[in-house]
């Protein structure tokens, strides 16, 4: 550990983006400090139990960190490649060891658990100092570039950046769960039963990497764009009181990666009230109610979940959007949809314009050409020495539903970290 409190970077939230982004700049021999407010680190991948990373497009732009997450996965039994040669289905739990392998590798990268900021001292638009709150001290830190990659904006809006308004559009949010014991092999049998469409239900062995263990997924939703097998079950399960009609609305699972018998959990959506912490709190209340209430409908219904249990519900809400910083450049709908091309492009993905909405037939899925992102959607238009990545990118609304995956997050975190390098090395003082 160093003792000196002075660093070129400092990264703030220690999640999907903040990771990748730290890894590159240890990488680049960067003095960097990763500060991260729970005790473990990977955000919504590990406290939020999204799994798996959505596939996006084949193009390896920043991709050094992504694969270098695959691989320590692999090492870790936590990592199975699905049948559609999708790498990243990676266990949530064993994702916070393998993080802490990748990371704590570095002499240059300082991390700090269980620490948030307290302050931020500014000079015109830079920002000079921070002060960090952990459990007992105060600390003050230098440095001469921040990340904010709280997913949140928390560090943004402490330096009192302002952030997009451009819409009252609202992703629904959801509150991921897992049930363990479950005999996968019988539900497997069951679903591909009464549901042959692989669009929405496929299942995958694979004798390599997963000891001739099946995996799959499935989902239904109460909308009409496609006939969903399990609905059936779901309409039920509300006919017979065990579940409620809002939560047809959406359900999703997956097998889980390294983790026999386990099922994570898509679902139950949560009504967007993050403006309102009285009636967001209520939400999460209910979310769990609902939670409770797959838990006894499934073992009900599913052939294979009559033992289930509950094994874990997120630590951390899953937050599609909340905040998107004013950047240098706002990336549009239309940059996505005319798949712009920029000079050095931050990423190159094509996963679609993903909007999760309340009403019935309301959700928007936009497939995409292979789009690009600039570096300028990265960098903070109101302070000089200030980048936000991740769900952070300055996007407008759709824009963001599509980039916001966490292998485009990931390509964020680390571009940035080589940006960084870049300035450094071409500035003397900024
Ligand atoms: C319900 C849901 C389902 C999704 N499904 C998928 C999917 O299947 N596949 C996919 O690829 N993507 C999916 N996504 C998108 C993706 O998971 C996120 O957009 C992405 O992980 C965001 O990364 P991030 O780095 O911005 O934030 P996070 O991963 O949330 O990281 C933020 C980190 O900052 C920390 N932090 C916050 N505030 C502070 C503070 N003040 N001080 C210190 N630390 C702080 C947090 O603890 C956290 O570790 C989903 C998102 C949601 C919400």
């Amino acid at each position: 550990m160093q003792n000196s409190t002075k660093y070129d970077v400092v990264i703030v939230g220690g999640g999907t983006s903040g990771c990748a982004c730290a890894y590159n700049c240890a990488k680049n021999n960067l003095k960097t400090l990763l500060i991260e407010k729970n005790n473990f680190l990977g955000g919504l991948m590990t406290a939020g139990l999204v799994v798996p990373i959505m596939k996006s497009s084949t193009k390896n732009y920043n991709c050094d960190y992504y694969n270098k997450l695959i691989q320590t996965a692999k090492k870790f039994s936590a990592q199975i490649t699905y049948k559609d040669k999708n790498d990243g289905w990676l266990n949530p739990e064993l994702l916070k060891i393998v993080l802490d392998d990748i990371l704590s590798k570095y002499n240059n990268l300082d991390i700090l658990f269980e620490t948030e900021v307290l302050d931020v001292i500014k000079e015109d638009r830079k920002i000079k100092n921070i002060i960090l709150k952990t459990n007992l001290l105060s600390i003050p830190i230098e440095a001469i570039y921040f990340v904010d990659a709280t997913g949140s904006g928390e560090f943004s809006q402490l330096c009192g950046c302002n952030f997009i308004t451009d819409t009252d559009q609202k992703q629904q949010n959801t509150l991921r769960f897992i049930l363990g014991n479950i005999d996968i092999d019988k539900f497997t049998k069951f679903i591909l039963k009464i549901d042959n469409n692989e669009d929405i239900t496929n299942t995958y062995r694979n004798e390599r990497d997963t000891n001739n263990e099946i995996h799959f997924t499935t989902a239904s939703t109460w909308d009409s764009s496609k006939i969903w097998a399990l609905d059936e079950y779901l309409k039920k399960g509300v006919n017979e009181g065990i579940l409620k009609e809002p939560d047809r609305s959406y359900f999703q699972i997956f097998s889980i990666a390294g983790a026999k018998g386990e099922v994570a959990f898509n679902c139950p959506r949560i009504n967007n009230y993050i403006e309102n912490p009285f009636k967001y709190s209520l939400e999460l209340i209910e979310a769990r109610r609902a939670i409770y209430r797959f838990y006894e409908f499934t073992k009900k219904y599913f052939d294979g979940f009559e033992n289930a249990i509950i094994v874990n519900i997120a630590t951390q809400t899953g937050i599609r959007e909340q905040n998107r910083i004013k950047s240098k450049y706002i990336y549009s709908k239309e940059d996505i949809l005319s798949a712009k091309k920029f000079k050095t492009p931050v990423l190159e993905a094509n996963y679609p314009i993903d909007i999760h909405s309340d009403k019935k037939d309301g959700s928007i899925l936009t497939k995409t050409l292979n789009y690009q992102l600039p570096i300028e959607s990265l960098m903070s238009d109101e302070i000089d020495n200030l980048y936000a990545i991740g769900k952070l990118v300055g996007a407008d609304f759709s824009a963001h539903s599509a980039l916001r995956v966490q292998k485009s997050c990931m390509s964020m975190g680390e571009a940035v970290a080589k940006h960084i390098k870049n300035e450094l090395f071409s500035n003397t003082e900024i």
